[in-house]
């Protein structure tokens, strides 16, 4: 693996939520593999830097070397998915936009990107619905359908820009519904019949 990419802004509804101004094509960026944290492992979670919110989104893993591949060629270089959650320091990233700055600090810093076990990429299981609760309360519903740029043109995007690696993992944004998290707390993740997995918040 190279690096994690993220894509900003692909549901409409959660750009709403967060009060943001919705930009034509969704944003794009990086989280470094030491931000990785694979299930069953746990989020240390950062101290004294306002609210945690972790995003569940959709994760792709990147198979082949690509760069600038069209969206109808893009299931060649990718073999898995699963869901992860892409974890925000939102009061930093509030603080960052306002300032114009650019957002790293508040999206790559260690244990921010979760995943759960990786299974075949398969277009029945991509129209599934999937799920979010934190200790128990449903907060996220997210399906392929709410996606402003469906799963092979965010593929197409990050690798317009970045050349991709083998192992490499593209969250594709996540939906309305995020909340803060405390350490103690578990979010659980939940995929159609065979995904569903738990992962624990810790202090760091
Ligand atoms: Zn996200």
């Amino acid at each position: 693996m190279d690096k994690i990419i993220c894509l900003g802004k692909n549901y409409l509804e959660h750009a709403k939520e967060l009060g943001d101004s919705v930009p034509e094509s969704p944003v794009l960026f990086l989280k470094p593999p030491s931000s990785l944290v694979e299930y069953p492992g746990i989020c240390r979670l950062p101290k004294d830097l306002g609210e945690i919110h972790p995003e569940c989104e959709i994760v792709i893993r990147v198979a082949k070397r690509c760069y600038r591949v069209a969206p109808q060629e893009a299931s060649r270089f990718v073999d898995a998915m699963t869901l992860g959650l892409d974890l925000t320091l939102r009061d930093v990233q509030a603080r960052l936009k306002k300032a114009g700055h650019p957002w790293e600090i508040s999206k790559a810093f260690r244990d921010s990107a979760a995943v759960g076990a990786m299974i075949p990429i398969d277009a029945q299981h991509l129209a599934l619905d999937f799920e979010h609760s934190i200790d128990g309360q449903l907060t996220q519903r997210g399906n392929v359908r709410e996606m402003r740029l469906g799963i092979w043109e965010c593929i197409s995007l990050a690798s317009e820009h970045f050349q991709l690696f083998p192992g490499d993992l593209i969250f594709t944004g996540t939906p309305k519904g995020v909340r803060g998290v405390q350490p103690g707390q578990k979010s659980h993740l939940r995929w159609g019949a065979s995904l569903h997995f738990e992962l624990m918040y810790a202090e760091s």
